[in-house]
C-alpha cells in the first residue's frame, strides 16, 4: 500500500493511503469562527478520539438548524411579541436560498437559538467570464428563542 507524503496531523505518525482521514474546508463549513479542528491529515486513532466528537457536536447542531423555526420579515407582525435581544446573524455567497436559510439557522443554533425573526433573503446575479450566469444568496436574521408552546398556539395555521 502506498504511503502517503504526509504525517498525522497531531502524532505525526506515517499514514497508509488509505486510513488518512481528511479535515478540510468543507467538514465544519458552517461555524461562524474558526473551526475546532485545523484542517489537515489524520490518522484513525487521531481521528476518532479527536476530530468524530467535534464532527458528532457540529452534527447535531446541524440536526437542530434544519428545526429552527424561520419567520420572514413580512411576518415581523406575527412575531413581534418575541424580544430580540441578540444582534442579528448574516450570511452571504451561498450558492442557494436553501443553504442561506441553513446557514443563518445554524448561526441561530450556536447562540443557543430554536428561532430567527425578520429573515430577509436576497439573491444577486453574478458574472462570470463577462455572462450574467449564476445567482449568490444573502441573508439576515435575529435569533430568538420562542417557547414550543408559544409557537403552537400562535403560528399553528402558519407554517414557517
Ligand atoms: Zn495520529
Amino acid at each position: 500500500m502506498a504511503k502517503t507524503k504526509l504525517p498525522c496531523a497531531i502524532c505525526h505518525g506515517e499514514l497508509l493511503k488509505d486510513e488518512a482521514q481528511f479535515v478540510d474546508e468543507t467538514t465544519f463549513a458552517f461555524y461562524q469562527k474558526a473551526p475546532p479542528i485545523e484542517h489537515g491529515i489524520y490518522c484513525p486513532t487521531c481521528f476518532d478520539s479527536l476530530v468524530r466528537p467535534e464532527l458528532d457536536v457540529y452534527n447535531a447542531k446541524m440536526e437542530r438548524a434544519k428545526n429552527v423555526n424561520i419567520f420572514s420579515l413580512a411576518q415581523s407582525k406575527e412575531s413581534q411579541f418575541v424580544r430580540r435581544i441578540e444582534r442579528p446573524v448574516t450570511v452571504e455567497g451561498c450558492p442557494d436560498r436553501q443553504e442561506a436559510e441553513l446557514r443563518l439557522a445554524f448561526h441561530a443554533v450556536e447562540v443557543d437559538k430554536n428561532s430567527l425573526v425578520d429573515v430577509e433573503l436576497s439573491s444577486e446575479k453574478i458574472k462570470i467570464g463577462g455572462r450574467w450566469q449564476s445567482s449568490v444568496w444573502s441573508g439576515r436574521g435575529i435569533p430568538v428563542n420562542i417557547d414550543e408552546e408559544i409557537l403552537k398556539r400562535r403560528f399553528a395555521n402558519n407554517p414557517n
